[in-house]
This record gives C-alpha cells, sequence and structure tokens, in this order.
C-alpha cells in the first residue's frame, strides 16, 4: 500500500543498518523501498531519512522484511541508492560475525569495511570506450586519419577492446579525437559509456627471482596445503625462521589457486608492506592483476584498486589489515595468507576493534578455504592452537634456504658496559657495539640499530631528587618526552606521546628554580651520539633515522629503503619500523639499543613482545651470506627472555610462555575482553565503571568459568583529560565470553562509544 511519503508505490520493505554507532535490537531500522528505485538487495549502500530532522543518512540494506506490526504511515522510504556496489554476501556475513564478535553496531562495522575513498568515489569518471561492431562492415573509403584508427583498432587483442576513447587517439597518434568522433557518426565504429575509476599509475620494482629448486621442507609444506585447497576450510601455522623460504611457500600456493580461477588475499603488516613485498609477489605474477591496498596510496587509487577486486579482474589482493575486506566477488576466494601473523598491527586501535589474523580465519572458514598464517615468532595465540588445542595444522621450516646464514647474538650487560667508560657522559651505545659499528662500516658493511622509542628523552626533571619535580603532560597520566627540532629557537619541544600535545621545554624547575635535566632514551639521542661516534656518518644522507617523527607517510619510508637498497645509506636507525620485512643482503650487524624497553611494562605479553623484537630484527642480518651478527643490549642479560631470543630458541620461549599463561589463568588458556570507562570526571568514571562491573557479576550469577576483575584505574590512568578505569572478563571459553558480552549488550549495559571502549581479545592492556 502507497504511504504519504511514497505516491509512486512501494517495492516492499527492507532493514537498514545506518552508518552510526546505534546499537539495537534487533538489528537496523526498516524502510520501505519506493518503486523508483528499482528492487533493492542484501548488501546495497542506500541513504535514508534518520531521526525527527530526517538527516540523509548513509546505510546497508542487511534484510528483506515485511512491515508486520508496524504502523505504514510512519515507515519511511529509502530516498537513494549509492553508487558504491552490493557487498558481497560473504562480507556481509563477515560483517555480521564481527559486528556480534567485537561488540560494535553493524552500520559502524559496515562502514569500517568500506575503504572511505570507496564511499566517496574518489576519482571515478565516465569514458567513452571504442570498439568495431561486430560483424565489421564492408571495407569503406574514409581520410587516412580514420583508416589510422581503424587498423589501430583492429590489431589491438581482444582483450584490450573496447578502448578508451583518448587512449585510442594516443595509439594512432591523433592530436584530436575529432576522426574517431567521425567514424563514430558513420557508424564505423560503437562507442558505450562506461564509468571507470582513474588514479595514477602506482609505481613498483619488480623482482622475479625464482629459486632455482625447492627445499625438501618448502616441498613438504606446499604439498600437503595444496592437498587442502579444494577441500573446504583447513587453518595451518607456518612456523619458520626468517629466510627459510616462507615467502616462495605462500608464492607456490598462490600459483595454484590462481591457476584454478580462484582469488588469494595476502595480509602483511602495514609497515611491512614494502616496494621489496609488493614487488617480489606482483614480480612473479606478471599474467595476474595484484591489486594493492596500503597507506601510501593516493584516494583514487585505493578506490580503484578495491574496483579491481570488486569487478573480478583482480586474482591477488595484498594489503595491510584491512585487505581482509577486499571485496572478492562470492565463490571466488581460494586461499588467505597472514604473513607475520604475530604482529601487532594487525589489531585495530578503535572500533571495530578487530584482530586481521583472526578475522582472516573468519573469513576462510566463510569461504571454505584454507589460511595459512606464517611467522619465524608466532604469536601465542597461534601456537596454541596448533601445538594444544590443534585446531591449525603446525608446518615447520627449522632451517635457513641454502646460503643464508644464522647470525650470531651476543647479548651484552649494558651496566657492565657503562661502567667500561671512564668519562661522564651518557653512552647509549657501550664500547663493544662502537666497535662492532666502526668494524662494520670500515669493511663496507651496513648496519641496523634498533631502539623502540622516538624523541630525544622521555624525562624532564629537576637534578634536585629532595625536589622530585617530573614534567607530566597537563591531560595524561604520562611524562612528556623531549623532541629536537633544530627550526625552532629553543631547539627542541616537548610532546606527550598519548595526546599529541605539545609544550616549551621549562629552563628552570618550576618548584625550585633549579636548571631541569632530561634523561632517558629515544631515536633522536641514539642518533646524536652516533654523529658523535662516527663523524663520517652524515645525518639524512649515509646515516638515516626512521621513525614516526622522520617518515612522514609510506612514500617517505619507501625512499629511504630504496637508498638503503644502494647502499647509499650505511646505517639506519629506527623504531620497530625497521625491524620488519627489510631484506637487505648487506646488513651485516645488527645492535639493540636496549632490549627491555618493553620488559617492565604491566602487560602480561611484554615477554611476548620482547622476544620477538629481538628476534625480529635479528633476523634481518646474515641475508647476504656471512653470518652477521646482533649485539643486543639489556639490563637483564640474564632474564630467560633474552637468552631464549639470543639462542633462537622460540618453542622453549613458547613452552614456558604456555605454562606461565596456563598457571595464571590468562590467555590463551582462557578467554579475555576488557572494558574501559572514560570520563572527564574522576568521581563519575569510578562510579559508572563500578555500576558496570556490578552488573556484569550480576549477570554472570556466580558461573565459575567466568570471572570479572575490577573495576581498577587503567595503567594509565588519564588519557586527553579523560580518567579511565577498566573491568576485565575472563572466560574459560570463546563462547562463555560471548554470551555474557551479548547479554550485557543486549541490557545495554556496555555501549561501546566515547564514553566506553570494549576490547574482546585485547592486545594491549594500558
Ligand atoms: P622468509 O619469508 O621465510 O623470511 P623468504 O621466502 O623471503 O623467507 O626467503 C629468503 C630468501 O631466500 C629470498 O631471497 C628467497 O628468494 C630465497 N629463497 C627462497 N626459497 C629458496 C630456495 N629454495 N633456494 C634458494 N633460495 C631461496
Ligand atoms: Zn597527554
Amino acid at each position: 500500500m502507497a504511504t504519504l511519503f511514497d505516491p509512486g508505490g512501494s517495492r516492499g520493505f527492507v532493514r537498514v543498518a545506518v552508518e552510526r554507532g546505534v546499537d539495537r535490537y534487533p538489528e537496523g531500522l526498516t524502510y520501505s523501498v519506493p518503486s523508483h528505485l528499482g528492487p533493492l538487495a542484501v548488501g546495497d549502500r542506500v541513504r535514508v531519512p534518520l531521526g525527527r530532522t530526517d538527516t540523509p543518512t548513509p546505510g546497508y540494506v542487511i534484510e528483506m522484511c515485511d512491515a508486520a506490526g508496524l504502523d505504514p504511515a510512519r515507515i519511511k522510504p529509502v530516498s537513494e541508492r549509492d553508487a558504491v556496489g552490493a557487498l558481497p554476501g560473504q562480507l556481509l556475513e563477515l560483517a555480521r560475525w564481527i559486528s556480534n564478535y567485537y561488540c560494535t553496531p553493524i552500520g559502524m562495522t559496515l562502514s569500517t569495511i568500506t575503504p572511505a575513498a570507496v564511499k566517496r568515489q574518489v576519482g571515478l569518471v565516465t569514458r567513452t570506450m571504442i570498439d568495431v561492431p561486430a560483424p565489421e562492415g564492408e571495407p569503406v573509403c574514409v581520410a587516412p586519419k580514420q583508416r589510422q584508427v581503424l587498423e589501430v583498432l583492429r590489431s589491438l587483442p581482444p582483450a584490450e577492446r573496447p578502448i578508451e576513447l583518448r587512449t585510442l587517439a594516443g595509439l594512432a597518434g591523433l592530436r584530436t579525437t575529432g576522426p574517431i568522433r567521425r567514424l563514430l557518426d558513420k557508424g564505423l565504429l560503437t562507442g558505450t559509456r562506461r564509468s571507470v575509476v582513474e588514479a595514477s599509475w602506482i609505481e613498483q620494482a619488480l623482482d622475479r627471482t625464482i629459486p632455482a629448486t625447492l627445499t625438501p621442507g618448502q616441498q613438504q609444506i606446499i604439498g600437503d596445503v595444496a592437498r587442502e585447497l579444494a577441500a573446504g576450510f583447513s587453518a595451518h601455522l607456518l612456523f619458520g625462521v626468517t629466510g627459510s623460504g616462507k615467502t616462495e611457500v605462500y608464492i607456490r600456493l598462490i600459483e595454484q589457486v590462481v591457476a584454478a580461477g580462484g582469488v588469494a588475499i595476502v595480509l602483511v603488516p602495514e609497515i611491512a608492506l614494502t616496494p621489496q613485498t609488493g614487488g617480489r609477489l606482483i614480480g612473479r605474477f606478471p599474467r595476474h592483476r595484484v591489486a594493492v591496498q596500503h597507506s601510501g596510496l593516493t584516494a583514487a587509487q585505493r578506490h580503484q584498486q578495491w574496483a579491481m577486486v570488486a569487478d573480478g579482474t583482480a586474482d591477488i589482493v595484498l594489503g595491510a589489515r584491512s585487505a581482509i575486506f577486499a571485496p572478492v566477488p562470492d565463490g571466488r576466494l581460494g586461499l588467505i595468507v597472514v604473513d607475520e601473523e604475530h604482529d601487532g598491527s594487525y589489531k585495530q586501535d578503535q572500533a571495530p576493534r578487530y584482530h586481521g589474523r583472526d578475522v582472516a580465519v573468519r573469513r576462510a572458514q566463510l569461504a571454505g578455504c584454507p589460511v595459512v598464517l606464517g611467522s619465524a615468532t608466532p604469536s601465542i595465540e597461534s601456537w596454541f592452537n596448533a601445538t594444544v588445542r590443534r585446531s591449525y595444522r603446525l608446518h615447520r621450516l627449522p632451517e635457513r634456504v641454502p646460503g643464508l646464514r644464522v647470525p650470531r647474538v651476543i647479548v651484552v650487560d649494558f651496566a657492565a658496559e657503562r661502567r667500561r667508560r671512564t668519562d661522564r657522559r651518557v653512552h647509549l651505545i657501550g664500547p663493544t657495539l662502537e666497535t662492532a659499528t666502526a668494524d662494520t662500516l670500515r669493511a663496507g658493511g651496513q648496519v641496523l640499530m634498533l631502539l623502540n622509542r622516538r624523541g630525544y628523552a622521555n624525562y624532564i626533571a629537576c637534578p634536585d631528587h629532595r625536589c622530585g619535580w617530573l614534567m607530566c603532560c597537563d591531560d595524561c597520566d604520562a611524562t612528556m618526552v623531549y623532541h629536537l627540532d633544530r627550526r625552532l629557537p629553543t631547539g627542541g619541544y616537548l610532546q606527550c606521546h598519548h595526546c599529541e600535545a605539545q609544550q616549551r621545554l621549562p629552563r628552570s624547575c618550576p618548584a625550585c628554580g633549579r636548571n631541569v635535566t632530561t634523561f632517558g632514551l629515544g631515536t633522536q639521542r641514539v642518533e646524536e651520539e652516533l654523529h658523535r661516534k662516527f663523524p663520517e656518518l652524515v645525518a639524512g644522507d649515509s646515516m638515516v633515522r626512521v621513525d614516526s617523527d622522520s617518515m612522514h607517510g609510506a612514500r617517505d619510508f619507501h625512499s629511504v629503503l630504496g637508498r638503503f637498497a644502494t647502499g647509499e645509506i650505511r646505517l639506519l636507525l629506527g623504531t620497530q619500523m625497521i625491524a620488519k620485512g627489510l631484506d637487505f643482503p648487506r646488513i651485516q650487524l645488527v645492535g639493540v639499543i636496549n632490549a627491555d624497553t618493553a620488559i617492565h611494562l604491566p602487560d602480561f605479553r611484554a615477554t611476548e613482545r620482547t622476544f620477538q623484537l629481538v628476534s625480529q630484527v635479528a633476523g634481518r642480518c646474515g641475508r647476504g651470506g656471512t653470518p652477521g651478527r646482533v649485539i643486543v643490549q639489556t639490563f637483564q642479560p640474564d632474564a630467560p627472555v633474552i637468552r631464549l631470543a639470543a639462542d633462537h630458541d622460540y618453542e622453549g620461549f613458547a613452552t614456558g610462555e604456555l605454562a606461565e599463561r596456563r598457571r595464571c589463568e590468562l590467555p590463551p588458556y582462557t578467554r579475555m575482553a576488557r572494558i574501559v570507562v572514560r570520563d572527564p570526571d574522576y568521581g563519575r568514571c569510578r562510579e559508572a565503571a563500578r555500576r558496570l562491573a556490578d552488573s556484569l557479576r550480576g549477570l554472570a550469577g556466580g558461573t565459575p568459568s567466568i570471572r570479572v576483575r575490577g573495576p581498577a584505574p587503567c595503567p594509565i590512568a588519564r588519557i586527553a583529560g579523560r580518567h579511565r578505569h577498566q573491568v576485565e572478563l575472563f572466560a574459560n571459553t570463546a563462547a562463555g565470553l560471548q554470551t555474557l558480552l551479548s547479554a550485557a549488550r543486549r541490557d545495554g549495559l556496555i555501549r561501546p562509544g566515547a564514553a566506553m571502549a570494549v576490547d574482546v581479545d585485547p592486545i594491549a592492556l594500558l
């Protein structure tokens, strides 16, 4: 029946999830479909009037429905259909799972899945595509320029027709499109209008190196996984030391998938998405389309790459975390690879707080295809799944490929190193590392130096212990970090690494008037010291610092890597940006300035992270045939985690770590969710957290398999002026945790938003 809003009649009703943080049950809002829109399908993006003011709001059709029980006169019609094509059904299903599992409204989840550049349709233009009519007409007498056009067009392989008007003019050597238009008028050519996404060409250095023979280990694994390619879902953990040829295993499997007409998705951590990774994959698939998705692309390029996946032209998708949402047409996904699966950058730190690896496993389940997780230092979760739960199959590549040597790791006691110095200066580079650096540079080798902390110094304090003044951020419970900046008259500024607020460096202690001192470490201080110790290294030229202060975007980073590859840069100093994915044969020495930066954080994953960081950075070394050296400076040379990392003993580490997690009833033996309540007012924050904890305890009703911990102030109890209190939930099973969370959501106890963050399977606990 026609309603007041819809005089033209209606084609039924749909439920639409709007792109807002509205969380309600049942999901979505009911709208009528006016006939002039044509039929809508599940997955379509639309615009609907929302609220009393009928604000036009984008959303997705999540269900076809009827209007039973609703007053038809009050149902508003869908305003328009969006230019973004419908999402594949599988992706919609995946979004539903994410929405439930990570406690995020479905509309918000769907909004995350579609890149902003796609929603804004950046780069979309309409072009005229030219072809010859079939069957072709009799040869006719035409002007020479027109004949040229016809000849060029006929010589094109069928796959390249129809061709865009201007491109054709260029190929035919014409300066205007006049001759083509005259042929169109005569009916000797056909022209169709088509929407295409135009973007500038993505530069990519290709690497086509193919190893002559596979190692027996590689062959075995390729065979094992390949057998599963047509057998539905299976999960595989490929545990192989760096340089053991994991990438080659992925490539061989992808070859089989694309040969069968399937599509493969390859995820890599954002900062490992170097031109090297891309060049290797694209170089090995010259006859296939590889769509890339990373932060270094322009909006138009992103849209173009996405569209290539959506229309089925791409056979391989390579990208960071969000590439797991590539709109691969239903039925074509054949394999998902998650490289460096342990990497923290797979976890998104805003709602929906999903983990790219876990979403990948889920997507493979929905698509019925294998998923391969690869790492030299698997996450404890994946190791648990492979060795304890045995839900993943474990494949090992314990040795480096022929020609690559295992680097020698030397652990040095930083305190003892300091005692060897006779001057009173601060030395972040001890004598051992200093000598090794000098030797390596002299021998023409390259050096990588890692310190996982940016800035110059992370403490600004009064030198007098009795005063004890320490410079903290006004809005966060954290110290300010001093950054050098020669462009400023003061030579530097203070920054809070939590809220980004900046301040000037005070000259004197506001409490007692003494001159302030700066201490603690940061990459800038190491850079300064390197400059002093190795005057032959020129900052910005033969020595480059890589951290989020010095690099402005992926392009900067890529250009530095290019210069490192040519040997122009001799020493690369940086934060964990340099710890991943680099593959340069001339790195002879890796120095870890301080392996302890993470060890003492109040986070049960601190040891795991320390192990990963030391092992990963060590793996950058010795790729060129000479073994290479890794020097690890630490205040705890005897800590098991440092010893095990130095011995390349992941399994020993994982065994100990699992025992510890089990003893403390921590993940992966339990499942965890963390809810952070935020409020500018301390009392209100504490009170809201207390009420939340009480209600959750009530809901859990004394079930022994569920523990509610807190409320308690977060380790960083205030960020950007908002106090933070947390409640932690632990359950013996994922299902148990999900049941509690769904109940809490349904009762309105947990509402993700400004005042509350819900993190399921959290990896950061500060
Ligand atoms: P990983 O991904 O495990 O770090 P890669 O696949 O990058 O290892 O391999 C390391 C290097 O060894 C690469 O340069 C690669 O081309 C080469 N390589 C891979 N497999 C073989 C093989 N079977 N024989 C010789 N070299 C190989
Ligand atoms: Zn701050």
